[in-house]
């Protein structure tokens, strides 16, 4: 027993600290991820460089956490500062990962679990949380820059979801203590799915029939781009812009953006003070009227805009599905209630403190956050709550 012991404490920190430092070094790659592939860059080529002066970053100026504490966030070579916020994902993701290792530790390892001594399932089980939690954190971040949330993340997290149900059912019954079978969690990742994907999608189209468009203002009339597939309009308090698809933007047939344009650039001419209407099928130019495929580019300058959107979108759809395919339907339900609560309270919050409220707060990082306080926490609390209520 003494043995046992001992033997279990010393795995416990060993793991440890190779699940922060393997953490932190997906962090690194997960701060790649977050800039390039909303881009639709490569993941891989170029390597890393610094975006100023473009030098490579060797492998021993690339350690996760050390580099940018010992540089004190500075390039080497050009002195261009690097954001805190590379230190803040690799730190994140370190945390992230120790904690689901301790997680599994303590469901898998507990003495008299019926689980315990399943090494392969543990590990299997460690492998699936920290895979959701990459995603998860990527994904927030990707929502806060773009207001979107690439497929690349969203269907390939169901589809890793379905997978790791399949692989590691203990995904979905090792936390309430229960043996599973594959069939069970495959029912219980794809019903997830199901519940996750569904009722995102219904309270879509309720807020936009209920509340259909929202109006942006600028003081100073701001540049509003009409890209391939999505509009990018500059913001005031915000140096990236904002940017929505038109798959969420044009959804019912009568969808459309109005707004005035002070100055109106095509790629061979220029007009000056006229209501822009642009639908899917039609772009209205004052007088003139155009299909969306003849106008190959379209600027406008104006100081207020009204575009069909919701805080929600159709990636939140996809985002939510995944998260059900990883941790089945209660999970689901949960996360919509926690993260309704809580942005609700950072709404009212941030409304009170900044007077504009213009700026949109994307939902993804709310569901993202519940979905975490379901995995560390959140589901004992539901476990506890329904066998409460049985009789
Ligand atoms: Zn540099």
């Amino acid at each position: 027993m003494g043995d046992f012991v001992v033997w279990l404490g010393s795995t416990l920190v060993m793991f440890s600290i190779i699940f922060f430092v393997f953490g932190c070094m997906i962090g690194s790659f997960l701060n790649v991820v977050i800039y390039r592939l909303p881009l639709e860059m490569n993941l891989s080529n170029p390597p890393s460089h610094c975006p100023k002066c473009e030098t490579p970053i060797r492998w021993y100026r690339n350690i996760p956490l050390f580099t940018w504490l010992w540089q004190r966030g500075k390039c080497a070579e050009c002195g261009a500062s690097i954001p805190s916020r590379y230190l803040l994902v690799e730190l994140l993701t370190g945390i992230a990962f120790l904690a689901a290792w301790l997680l599994v530790f303590k469901q898998f390892a507990a003495p008299g679990e019926v689980l315990h001594n399943q090494h392969w399932m543990a590990a299997a089980v460690t492998l699936a949380l920290v895979t959701l939690l990459a995603i998860l954190i990527a994904s927030t971040f990707i929502d806060f820059d773009h207001y979107m949330i690439p497929d690349e993340l969203t269907i390939g997290g169901m589809v890793a979801g379905v997978a790791f149900s399949l692989g590691a059912p203990h995904l979905h019954g090792a936390f309430f203590g229960e043996e599973i079978g594959r069939a069970h969690a495959l029912l219980l990742s794809l019903s997830g799915m199901a519940t996750g994907g569904g009722i995102i999608y219904a309270v879509v189209r309720l807020g936009k029939m209920l509340f259909g468009k929202k109006t942006y203002r600028a003081d100073e009339p701001v540049r509003v781009t009409f890209g391939e597939d999505s509009m990018h309009m500059e913001s005031e308090d915000d140096d990236e812009g904002i940017e929505i698809l038109y798959e969420d933007m044009f959804y019912r047939p009568g969808d459309r953006v109005a707004l005035h344009a002070e100055r109106i650039e095509l790629t061979d001419r220029c007009h000056w003070d006229r209501p822009v209407t642009i639908t899917e099928d039609e772009v209205r130019l004052g007088e003139d009227t155009f299909k969306p495929e003849s106008v190959d580019h379209l600027e406008v300058y104006t100081d207020e805009i009204t575009v069909p959107r919701e805080a929600m979108g159709f990636g939140d759809v996809k985002f939510m599905a995944a998260i059900g395919a990883f941790l089945g339907w209660q999970a689901v339900l949960f996360s919509l209630m926690i993260s309704a609560l809580v942005g609700a309270v950072a709404g009212v919050i941030i409304m009170a403190v900044r007077k504009d409220g213009a700026n949109m707060i994307p939902y993804g990082p709310y569901i993202a956050f519940a979905a975490i306080a379901w995995i560390f926490g959140g589901y004992e609390l539901w476990h506890n709550w329904w066998a409460s209520l049985r009789p």
